[in-house]
């Protein structure tokens, strides 16, 4: 099931694993994992085990270090939020992006690939560990300047590819990135976990208001859990579908990848020559494969992505961009036709301009 499917960098299916894991909190295991009584305790402890499991999976060395939220763009709001002065890199998603123009902070530079540390000393640098448009890969820590502290959201990165925190302070991330379910996520905290900046009860040690998502951070949990037991095999098989599609496409003219040949294997961005990404999209979707022309959460704005732009794509390359995102479901058979069927509809869209 879903093997036609190329957009596991907007989401992934949830796992059916995932599922019976959360089936009972959204029964009878309905309690508040606030309260005293015997539902409500046993919602409190699925939600450590679920804490314990996504811990493991970042390799933090204490549970509290993870504070569940309702996902990264929560968690990315919260840091910067958290701070006065701060720098991010020109390619971080619109999450951290947009919150840090509204709170006027600095937007480093960049040479192609090539982010310029700040040089200045500030409260936080946050670097992305993978990028979702087109995979590339940043050590974030190598970037950290003078700030005091260093964020890194690893969104793209968790569950797919080996994550090392070392250096890092605070990380953000998703769980249905790695075939969990939506709405729920987490920040970790290497030393000390920022002030609240959702308001509301004592939840999450004061941290984080509102009831906690048991069934959300339970299939957070269980999603954690298979990601890191399958995760080699998982990288194994993204890294030979991606170079089948690539070998594949170089039968095709004006076409170019964007964002390097060392980024994730999970991600690849093209874009053609002569061409709207946007109807590639559609005509893919016609032949039934999900693909996308960029960032889910921008698909439907007509401004071309920031990312590309620090990227210096010209005028001419950022219209044609797309994103092919692979997952457990694909496989070689499939990729195979999934890059034929992309040849011949820009092909095929080609002629109709
Ligand atoms: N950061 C990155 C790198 C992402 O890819 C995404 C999801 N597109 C987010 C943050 C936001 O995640 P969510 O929508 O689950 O809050």
């Amino acid at each position: 099931m879903y093997e036609r499917y190329y957009d596991n960098a907007a989401t992934t299916p949830l796992d059916p694993r995932v599922l019976e894991a959360m089936l009972p909190y959204l029964r009878d295991g309905f309690g508040n994992a606030n309260s005293l009584h015997e539902p409500g305790r046993r919602a409190h402890e699925a939600v450590e085990e679920a804490r314990q499991q996504v811990a493991n999976l970042v390799s933090a060395e204490d549970p509290s270090q993870i504070t569940f939220t309702s996902g990264a763009t929560e968690s990315n709001n919260w840091i910067l939020n958290s701070v006065k002065t701060a720098a991010i890199s020109p390619f971080e998603h619109s999450s951290l992006y947009e919150p840090a123009k509204k709170l006027g902070l600095n937007i480093l530079h960049n040479d192609g690939l090539n982010i310029t540390p700040e040089s200045g000393i500030i409260d936080l640098v946050s670097v992305m560990a993978v990028n979702n448009e087109v995979g590339a890969k940043w050590v974030a820590p190598i970037l950290r300047g003078n700030a005091v502290a260093l964020h890194s959201d690893i969104t793209q990165a968790v569950g797919k590819i080996p994550i090392d925190l070392d250096g890092i302070d605070f990380a953000s991330f998703s769980a249905h990135k790695f075939y969990g379910p939506k709405g729920v996520g987490a920040l970790y905290s290497r030393a000390s976990t920022p002030e609240a900046f959702i308001l509301g009860g004592e939840q999450e040690m004061g941290y984080r208001g509102g009831t906690l998502n048991v069934p959300g951070i339970v299939g957070m949990g269980a999603a954690a859990e298979i990601a890191a037991d399958e995760l080699q095999a998982n990288l194994e098989m993204a890294t030979k579908l991606r170079s089948q599609v690539l070998e594949a496409l170089i039968q095709c003219k004006d076409v170019r990848v964007n964002g390097g040949d060392n980024g994730s294997p999970y991600i690849l961005s093209l874009s053609f020559l002569g061409i709207e990404g946007e109807t590639l999209v559609i005509e893919m979707d016609r032949r039934g494969y999900s693909i996308s022309s960029g960032a889910a959460c921008s698909s439907r704005s007509t401004e071309p992505s920031h990312v590309l732009k620090a990227l210096g794509l010209g005028p001419e390359w950022l219209r044609g961009a797309i994103r092919i995102s692979f997952g457990r479901c694909n496989n070689c058979d499939n990729a195979r036709n999934m890059a034929k069927a992309l040849l011949e509809s820009v092909e095929m869209v080609r002629k109709m301009h």
